[in-house]
């Protein structure tokens, strides 16, 4: 057979626009930015309290005034929100201290508005840390209950809000929660507090360290008669257009890493401004194989924050922010 001359240069040469950073960085699809994180924080009663959470390094028990501090740095760093979760001195069955007035929450809310105002302060409303059972509504011969709890939900929302909240975020996944808390809110003269509704929120292993620093841990039972089964997606967009119709500002997708594919759908599909939650586990995971050696601890932290961004969120809530930060710093 004859031989035929084939040329074996590539008329399309993608690896053209990767040969130097300038190219690369001028074809970049997806950056982040300091605007898309939200810092978790845990405030605890007392003072002077900062307790670094075994399973989290570099994540505290903070009491208010520590919060305080623990802001102004934040907000020197260039994040511009934190959403807080108190843990109360004393839990009771009906989680009383997550609607108290002078409940941690509420109360590190105040001191933040007054002394870092321009830092935008989420709360977190759910029962969970707050029940001595550790179920994140009222719970009656084994059943957690919805509509019960939805009530005392909107009335923690309520006193968030009263206490100088910017926004609230429920995450307690039962029905009817967003409809309830949106019109208690616009009731007592809150209409323009947004919510962000943790939408999707699947029972999930990865939130073992968060159930450390919230001493949230079920004390029998788990969550999954309210949270999401794993398996499913279609259900998700369900929970989101359904917290869309009552109300959601922003909508939610927790855990982040390992739900992708749903955090793409649900951005597709709604084109609302969505977040993720970048949990505890993720985060231990990456602190645990990097102290190991494992891992470039700083360099899977951006790439892991990139992909969620990639794959559709606006804002992420995460324990890297303030490092995050830094980085965005160092490598401008
Ligand atoms: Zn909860």
């Amino acid at each position: 057979m004859e031989r035929v001359d084939v040329s074996t240069s590539p008329i399309v040469r993608l690896r053209r626009l990767r040969m130097n950073e300038p190219l690369r960085s001028m074809v970049r699809e997806t950056s982040l930015s300091k605007d898309d994180f939200i810092y978790p924080l845990f405030v605890v009663p007392g003072e002077k309290v900062r307790k670094e959470v075994g399973s989290m390094p570099g994540v505290y028990q903070l009491s208010v005034d520590q919060i305080v501090v623990e802001c102004v740095e934040v907000r020197a760093l260039g994040i511009p929100a934190v959403i807080l979760f108190g843990i109360p001195e004393e839990k009771d069955e009906t989680g009383s201290g997550a609607y108290d007035e002078l409940g941690v929450v509420q109360l590190a809310v105040r001191a933040l508005k007054k002394e870092v105002p321009d830092l935008l302060v989420i709360t977190d409303v759910c029962l969970c840390e707050y029940t001595s059972h550790g179920h994140c509504g009222l719970v009656r011969d084994n059943e957690i209950l919805n509509d019960e709890s939805v009530e005392l939900l909107a009335r923690e929302a309520l006193s968030h809000a009263q206490a100088g909240a910017d926004m609230v975020a429920p995450s307690d996944m039962f029905d009817g929660r967003v409809r309830a808390i949106r019109s208690i809110l616009d009731e007592r003269g809150f209409h323009n507090t947004p919510i962000m509704s943790y939408a999707a929120k699947y029972a999930s292993g990865f939130y073992g360290p968060f159930r450390d620093a919230a001493e949230s841990a079920p004390a029998f039972g788990d969550r999954r008669s309210h949270q999401m089964d794993p398996g499913n997606s279609d259900e998700a967009l369900r929970e989101v257009a359904q917290d869309i119709q009552e109300g959601a500002d922003i909508v939610m997708v927790k855990p982040a890493l390992p739900y992708l594919d749903v955090l793409y759908r649900v951005r597709e599909r709604f084109g609302m401004p969505t977040a993720a939650y970048n949990v505890s586990g993720e985060y231990a995971m990456v602190k645990a194989a990097a102290r190991l050696g494992w891992i470039d601890g700083e360099r899977v932290m951006m790439e892991m924050l990139l992909g969620i961004k990639r794959a559709g969120a606006d804002l992420i809530l995460t324990y890297f922010a303030k490092e995050a930060a830094r980085y965005l710093d160092k490598t401008r």
